[in-house]
């Protein structure tokens, strides 16, 4: 049965209407109780006591009260209580005070057990005790009136009754609860009612008949009644093991959190809620909201503290959030230190930026780990439904685009604002095709060799991503990843191609194809702390040391340097990945901060490689570059070397190595695995 308040064990606010109603239900409940169980004559009351029937309908009563039948998308308060059955079956056997009685116990019972609020239990104890008044009377009008002397074995003619008096009974409690659930949400008991009509109906059309079979088969031997009990059973385990799979197929492992899943379910729910209740005639509508929460810096604590400290932080964190919310709402963990946050109904935007403030601020309050006494902080982007999103995904990248917003500001809670998004309509389409062309995997990697410039050795191979359109044919990255960049579907498109990059350069090794593979990162990656995870797994499960691998970093994001950028950098570098500086010279760096980079490499623009022969400029600053980097004690690799000139010179120049079309293009992992193969089997030859 549903619960009225599941969501709060608090006392409504004195006088409010569901105050008035809990109290008019009580009270109405423990008269009916009171007039009930005074009625038990002392003699009744002993022949009951002197009655194993009676004795082993209580203990299914409480057995069942204890331990309800919770079917994949009820609730604890909303699955079958199995007591249900065997209540009835008293009313039926020995008359409402028996079955009062009995019910009583049970509920009291379970409120202790579960140390529930005792208005709940008051609640639960009174609805009961009314609905079995309610079908007792039912019966009474079939001329039906059986007591603990007294007792009724029904016949098969006596089935209408029994399910009028079942029908009664049914109707009185569900009504009686929904009642509550519509005070409490503040929705229409026929909204209420309606919600899992269809389910409450088939759970109690189950429970209840099979209530005159218990009492048959008890007459003619109590020995009976737990064969009638064996197939509860069954059905309980089933349904544990099914709930306890959906759970787990909806849940964090970590912090037990909603997942991503059960979020898109939630929020496609609300959605379409919202859309039902559109108010006519242009009143004021209560928004959909859905926050993104991403930690800040909680890198730096997994790295110096460790994982487990982490994840106990994550734990606490996620503990926090859920309790800054009202009943109703809820906290997600999408993966890493980001959470989302629904709130199927919000005023308006003020609202939703007050309740960002307090999740920020209960993440704000000191606290100890291990020992250790942490300051969280965590930045919040805001996306309100119909304002800025019509659909799930369009509201997680608009709080996403909020949340880089307010991550970059140090603001702290930011609302989108269509004004700070570089997305147009057509960027958001894009976006839509390219997050399922992830799904469907078109996204594919061509790798381009780079080569010594002295000994016309192997020095690496670049991962190049590119997306195998349907129609449009193969479309490069510089066409779909700027706009991916702004969202929260590159970390989806790094982790793929992490994924893919990982796997092929450990094809490559166990088939004596030893070459080191780079990853382009962009800055956005450098958000994400789960990246530095998931490169370590990846390596280790494939057995691949971490110098087969190498990560291109451009120049500029590093360059421009915020804050985040610095940790993850010196996260990865840690792993013992070498790393890259990409399209040097477009962003300006300054020689101490060269100096300072944990990098291995320096990849000169192919703007100033390709005027090289002709600008007499560019040639000076390629070689000052050259000369820079070597004194430093790095590698120079020059991009875009088109022609057998420009690598002869770069060569004179003294650079370390080069790539670009004169050596190879971008080829996909067929010919690169060709080309490779080729390459390995002749010796070197000298490469300009
Ligand atoms: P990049 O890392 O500087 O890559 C070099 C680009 O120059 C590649 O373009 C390559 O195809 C092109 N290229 C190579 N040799 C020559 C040449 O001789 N002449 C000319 N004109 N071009 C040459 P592509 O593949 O279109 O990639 C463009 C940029 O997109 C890359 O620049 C990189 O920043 C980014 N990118 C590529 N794949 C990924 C990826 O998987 N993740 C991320 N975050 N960025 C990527
Ligand atoms: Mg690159
Ligand atoms: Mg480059």
């Amino acid at each position: 049965m549903k619960d009225p308040n599941n969501t709060r064990d608090t006392l409504p606010r004195r006088g409010s209407p569901l105050w008035i109603y809990l109290v008019s239900v009580i009270g109405a409940g423990a008269v009916v109780c009171a007039i009930a169980l005074g009625g038990l004559f002392r003699h009744e009351f002993e022949a009951l006591l002197g009655n194993p029937v009676f004795w082993i309908l209580g203990c299914f009563v409480l057995f069942g009260e204890l331990r309800p039948i919770i079917t994949p998308g009820s609730t604890e308060t909303s699955g079958a209580a199995t007591s249900t059955t065997f209540v009835f079956a008293a009313l039926l056997y020995a008359g409402m005070p028996v079955a009062i009685l009995l019910q009583v116990v049970a509920a009291v019972t379970y409120g202790v057990f579960r140390r529930r609020a005792a208005h709940r239990t008051a609640f639960n104890v009174s609805q009961y005790a009314l609905s079995i008044t309610a079908a007792n009377i039912a019966l009474g009008g079939f001329g039906v009136h059986p007591s603990a002397t007294q007792v009724w074995v029904p016949g098969g003619s006596d089935l209408i009754a029994i399910a009028c008096a079942a029908v009664v009974y049914f109707l009185s409690n569900d009504t009686l609860v929904c009642g509550a659930v519509a005070l409490h949400e503040r929705v229409s008991l026929v909204k209420v009612l309606r919600r899992d009509i269809g389910y409450q109906v088939l759970v109690n059309l189950a429970l209840l008949s099979l209530s005159p079979l218990v009492v048959v088969a008890m007459n003619r031997s109590a020995a009976f009644v737990p064969l009638i009990v064996l197939p509860f059973i069954a059905v309980y385990l089933i349904a544990s093991g099914s709930v306890r799979r959906e759970h787990q197929a909806l849940h964090d492992v970590l912090t037990g959190l909603p997942n991503r899943k059960l979020l898109t379910m939630r929020t496609e729910a609300a959605l379409s809620e919202a859309g039902h209740h559109a108010p006519r005639g242009g009143g004021p509508q209560d928004r959909v909201g859905l926050f993104l929460l991403d930690l800040d810096r909680f890198k730096e604590v997994n790295d110096t503290l460790g994982h487990h400290t982490g994840d106990r932080l994550l734990q606490m964190v996620a503990h926090r959030l859920a309790h800054s919310v009202r009943p109703g709402d809820l906290v997600a963990r999408l993966g890493g230190d980001e959470f989302a946050v629904l709130l199927p109904s919000v005023r308006d935007g003020q609202a939703a930026r007050e309740v960002a403030v307090r999740l920020r601020a209960a993440l704000g309050e000191p606290v100890r780990v291990d020992g250790v006494s942490f300051d969280l902080e965590g930045s919040v982007g805001i996306a309100l439904h119909p304002d800025h999103a019509p659909d799930f995904e369009m509201l997680l990248q608009r709080a996403d685009v909020a949340m880089y917003v307010a991550k970059e500001a140090r603001s702290g809670v930011e609302i989108y604002s269509p004004a700070k998004d570089r997305n147009s309509p057509a960027r958001l389409g894009m976006l839509g095709d390219l997050r399922r062309a992830i799904d469907r995997k078109e996204l594919e990697l061509h790798f381009q060799p780079k080569i010594g410039l002295i000994d016309g050795q192997l020095v690496g191979m670049e991962a190049l991503l590119r997306w195998r359109h349907p129609e449009q044919g193969l479309i490069g990255p510089a066409q779909f990843l700027p706009i991916a960049e702004q969202t929260y579907l590159m970390r989806s498109i790094t982790h793929y191609v992490v994924d893919c990059v990982l796997t092929q350069a450990a094809t490559w090794w166990r088939e004596g194809l030893t070459v080191q593979v780079s990853i382009n990162i962009s800055g956005r990656d450098l958000l994400d702390s789960t990246l530095t995870d998931t490169i370590r797994v990846g390596l280790m499960e494939r057995g691949l040391p971490a110098a087969m691998l190498q990560l291109e970093i451009t120049e500029r994001i590093l360059m421009n340097e915020p804050a985040y950028a610095g940790d993850t950098v010196g996260a990865l570098a840690e792993l013992g990945i070498p790393l890259s500086l990409d399209d040097f010279g477009t962003g300006y760096s300054s020689l101490v901060r060269l100096k300072r980079l944990p990098v291995e490499e320096i990849k000169i623009d192919s703007s100033f490689v390709h005027r090289l022969t002709e600008s007499c400029d560019d040639a000076v600053i390629v070689r000052s570059v050259i000369d820079l980097v070597r004194t430093l004690g790095l590698r120079s690799v020059a991009e875009g070397v088109e022609d057998h000139k420009t690598a002869q010179l770069l060569r004179e120049m003294g650079c370390d190595a080069a790539q670009g079309w004169h050596f190879g293009r971008p080829m996909d992992a067929a010919d690169a695995t060709e080309w490779l193969r080729r390459r390995m089997e002749r010796a070197p030859e000298p490469a300009a």
